[in-house]
């Protein structure tokens, strides 16, 4: 029996650097003590209240179908959202309610793209984002941001790749850099989709994790409203990854193609997740501000260990939580750095070859360790580099 052709495309080819999150998860099974700065979840669980208001919506009875584009009110509170957080008027009917993120990405391209297509992306990337990109029929075409223009992409660069392509996805604040496009890279951006005629799909996940400003959503930019899809989520502004819940805003047409497309796959978000999205929202920004805090704490950390060191560098960390060191002076890739790191001191880092070409050589730490851990965990590898380039 066979397959579809469909989900081995969507593979393609990705790094290698896996096998470190996958071996460290073995030696931890195996008993041993792994200090673990892989993974991007926040290290607290979801607040209480907020699990309060999804059990009680669950005991009021919202556990039926629900409307499928998202409830009225969360649609609403979500439009206000973005209108008061970007200056552009936005209303419930530019909203799509998602089961997370990662779906709203995987609608905006479905939506947007044919196989005829390429669609773009800004390497280095999130991983899941060439697959997303290929799960509609379309090339996955990278744009190389370089490690020496700190990553910021280049619109010329956008602008030379962009032949045959029809969309372009960025994330800024950024995983896996910690970078946080300046306004110029977003003028660029929106330049280069505009004189390419692309849509422009922009991944604003870590909206809340700024630690310098400004994040600019290029969606305010002029001109850039009818052809900007946004795509949020309260994975980690509330840490409630595993509640599967985010949002894509959209001109109205997008929104009316990404509801019949949620009609025939996920047929909705559960209401009691929605009403506690709603609470959640609802608490404001000094909730928000709380829940980034230690991340934003955890960055002033790895930019105190690592200042003056002569071997590794660091991507200066703007926001998201995460940080990107350069360890290219050690003489080792970052994958044959991160499989000694793991061997020699136990410590499990994400090799930067994971997240495309431009990261080689250099290691991508999730800030999800309490401070002290983190700090001691950063001082050996610091320690670790330093003896290696001897
Ligand atoms: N975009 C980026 C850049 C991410 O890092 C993540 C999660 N790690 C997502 C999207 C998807 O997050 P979720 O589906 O949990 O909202």
């Amino acid at each position: 029996m066979e397959l579809a052709a469909r989900v081995a495309h969507m593979r393609g080819t990705g790094g290698n650097g896996w096998g470190i999150l996958y071996r460290a998860r073995a030696m931890i099974a195996a008993g041993e003590k792994v200090v673990m700065l892989t993974i991007g979840e926040p290290d607290v669980k979801t607040d209480p209240a907020i699990l309060a208001a999804m059990a009680q919506s669950a005991a009021n009875g919202h556990t039926g179908y629900t409307d499928i584009p998202g409830i009225p009110a969360l649609r609403t509170e979500i439009a206000a959202r973005v209108t008061a957080r970007t200056g552009v008027e936005t209303r419930a009917e530019n909203v799509l309610v998602t089961p997370g993120g990662q779906a709203a990405l995987y609608t905006a391209h479905q939506v947007l793209l044919d196989p005829q297509f390429a669609g773009l992306y800004i390497s280095p990337f999130y991983p899941t984002y060439t697959g997303t990109i290929r799960a509609s029929g379309a090339e996955a075409r990278a744009v190389e941001a370089r490690a020496e223009a700190g990553f910021q992409p280049a619109k010329a660069d956008i602008l030379a790749a962009s032949a045959g392509a029809r969309t372009l996805l960025i994330n800024s604040p950024n995983n896996p850099t910690g970078v946080i496009y300046t306004p110029e890279t977003i003028a660029g951006i929106a330049g280069a989709c505009t004189e390419a005629d692309l849509w422009l799909i922009s991944d604003e996940v870590y909206e809340t994790q700024v630690w310098e400003g400004p994040a600019i959503s290029p969606r305010s930019l002029p001109g850039m409203v009818e052809r900007t899809v946004v795509l949020g989520s309260l994975s980690k502004s509330h840490a409630m990854t595993g509640s599967r819940i985010g949002w894509m805003v959209a001109p109205e047409a997008v929104i009316d193609a990404a509801h019949e497309l949620a009609v025939n796959t996920t047929y909705g978000v559960p209401g009691f997740i929605q009403d506690a999205a709603l609470f959640a929202l609802r608490r404001g920004a000094g909730f928000e501000a709380a829940v980034a805090a230690p991340f934003g704490r955890r960055r002033d950390i790895v930019r105190d260990v690592m200042a003056g060191s002569p071997v590794v560098g660091l991507t200066h960390p703007a926001g998201a939580m995460y940080a990107m060191l350069d360890i290219r002076r050690t003489g080792l890739s970052g994958e044959e750095f991160a499989a000694r790191l793991l061997d020699e001191e136990k410590i499990a880092v994400m090799p930067g070859e994971s997240f495309g070409a431009p990261a080689a050589g250099h290691l991508r730490i999730a800030l999800t360790l309490e401070d002290g851990a983190l700090e001691a965990a950063l001082l050996r590898l610091r320690a670790f580099a330093e003896a290696l380039a001897g």
